[in-house]
């Protein structure tokens, strides 16, 4: 039977960041995809945003960075676009608004006070969450350390993040501007993957959280995904881990609570002491690790972890390049955003509630000469049934109709949260592994018990998005995981 010290389950993002940590270290690791490809969720990033300078110096990489300066186009149906140049992460200037000046000069101020409440949550981002009661000198420190920053704030921002941090966008934007589409754009930041509309309680809270995670408020094309991977797979390469794709791991083999092999779908065992899972938390407990291993409230906590999938992918070619009306070629290098208003966003929340369709979805999407690749939300992941996928592509084909005319569509492909759980065995096909809201986040993530990255089973780790800090490819939860395990090791 083949042996190795390390063994990831899973070849996405974190899995192989955890790998690259791990066998720097001298380590024998074992990366098992089920894909042919790497990358998992990644391979839908049409920006890659989320990766930090600080991860980049973790891991000792250098990318180039795609572009320095971008432009998020938010679309209007009255072809009255807001147009806004990015340099750097934060510079932001509009180019192109039928807003008032007050209503320009309010975005500033809320983007500014967005940032000032991020850049506070950032330093929480990069370590492993706090536990308030296991007592370690390292997690007092943190709280405390936590704390101590959100007091530096002062007491008049200090009041503000308090208030606001449970607040829904909604409320906080309708009391500065009175501008529709500056208000959708912003509301888009804040619902995007997850199971909130502009007017859920917690909505900010995700908008700080990605802000802090990202620094930088929309997400915008940093640094490029392809180049990000192949880096990794040649630290990957140099120290020797071995990966294996199209194989899938169906089990965790565990005896008196530790773990000691994984068994694939070819019917190979493969021991090992140690495992790193890259699979989302509630598979990787309810399938992988097996009810029988585990405490009845453990289960009920792993099946409470919420997991609906919100986002469809939809990739369209069109005969000529594509052009949107009304807007100067120079900004199609950039992201577009189709979320008009809240009520608009709102509405296609509250189907996405119902498990239902939304005729009016949202849509985030880059261009590419005659390539459309766009995230549509909200598409409900269903249980037990599926999406009619012609009427989200005809839904689409409405709202891109307003702004792309006289050239036809060739061909389109579409992937419902139902599709993204099928090929990449992530529950729900959720684009975080599960909602980022208070109740699962921070020591609370994925949910008690399971914090911190290791698990009640010896030997086993978490490393995906499921994890502190979330969602997004940060490369974070990989790092963070490899550390915890080699810590585990060194302290026996
Ligand atoms: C449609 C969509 C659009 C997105 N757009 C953006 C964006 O613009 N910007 C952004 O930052 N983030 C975006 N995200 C989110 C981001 O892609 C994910 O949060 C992130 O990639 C998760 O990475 P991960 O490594 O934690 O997990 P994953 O990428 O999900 O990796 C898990 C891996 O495990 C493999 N696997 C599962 N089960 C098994 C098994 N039993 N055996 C072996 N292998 C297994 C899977 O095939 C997969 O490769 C998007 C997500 C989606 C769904």
């Amino acid at each position: 039977m083949r042996k190795f010290d390390i063994i990831i389950i899973g070849g996405g993002h974190n899995g192989l960041v955890a790998a690259s940590v791990l066998s720097k270290k001298g380590n024998k690791v074992l990366v098992i995809e089920k894909n042919e490809n790497l990358g998992g969720l990644s391979n839908y990033v049409d920006s890659l945003s989320y990766i930090s300078e600080e991860v980049l110096k973790e891991l000792n990489i250098k990318i180039e960075k795609d572009i320095n300066e971008n432009y998020v186009s938010a679309l209007s149906d009255d072809l009255n676009h807001t147009v806004l140049k990015i340099t750097g992460n934060k510079n932001i200037e509009i180019l192109q608004t039928n807003a008032s000046e007050s209503d320009q000069a309010n975005f500033f101020n809320l983007i500014n006070k967005y940032d000032l409440f991020a850049r506070t949550l950032r330093s929480f981002m990069f370590n492993k969450p706090p536990r308030v009661k296991s007592g370690s000198r390292s997690d007092i420190w943190q709280l405390f350390s936590m704390g101590f920053k959100v007091r530096l704030l002062g007491k008049k921002n200090m009041r503000e993040l308090l208030r606001v941090i449970g607040l829904n966008i909604a409320d906080d934007l309708e009391d500065n501007i009175n501008n529709n589409t500056l208000k959708g754009l912003i509301s888009s930041e804040a619902v995007i993957g997850t199971n909130l509309g502009a007017r859920s309680p917690g909505s900010i809270l995700n908008l700080l959280y990605n802000q802090a995670t990202n620094n930088s408020i929309f997400r915008i094309n940093k640094y490029n995904t392809n180049s990000f991977l192949k880096s990794i797979r040649e630290i990957c390469k140099k120290n020797n881990v071995e990966i294996e794709t199209n194989k899938k791991v169906e089990k965790i083999g565990i005896s008196n609570q530790n773990v000691n092999s994984v068994l694939l779908d070819t019917g190979e065992e493969i021991q090992t002491s140690s495992i790193i899972s890259n699979v989302d938390p509630k598979t990787t407990y309810l399938k992988l690790v097996g009810a029988a291993n585990l405490d009845t409230d453990f289960i009920r906590r792993a099946k409470n972890y919420r997991t609906k999938g919100t986002v469809a992918k939809i990739h369209i070619d069109f005969e000529n390049e594509i052009k949107i009306n009304n807007l100067d070629t120079k900004y199609l290098s950039g992201k577009f955003v189709y979320a008009p208003d809240i009520k608009y966003i709102e509405h296609a929340f509250n189907d996405n509630k119902y498990n239902k369709l939304s005729s009016n979805p949202c849509l985030e999407f880059y261009i590419n000469k005659n390539k459309l690749s766009a995230n549509v939300y909200f598409i409900p992941y269903l249980i037990n049934s599926s999406h009619d996928k012609a009427e989200i592509l005809s839904n689409v084909k409405m709202i891109l109709e307003k702004f792309i005319t006289e050239n036809k569509i060739l061909s389109s492909a579409i992937e419902t949260p139902n599709d993204i759980e099928d090929k990449y065995n992530i529950s729900g096909g959720h684009w975080s592994h599960g909602d980022m809201e208070i109740d699962q986040l921070l020591m609370m993530r994925p949910f008690y018990g399971s914090s911190q990255y290791s698990t009640p089973i010896n030997g086993l780790y978490l490393c995906s998005a499921g994890t502190h800090p979330g969602g997004g490819v940060t490369g974070i939860n990989g790092i963070n995981a490899a550390k915890q395990l080699l810590k585990d090791k060194r302290n026996g």
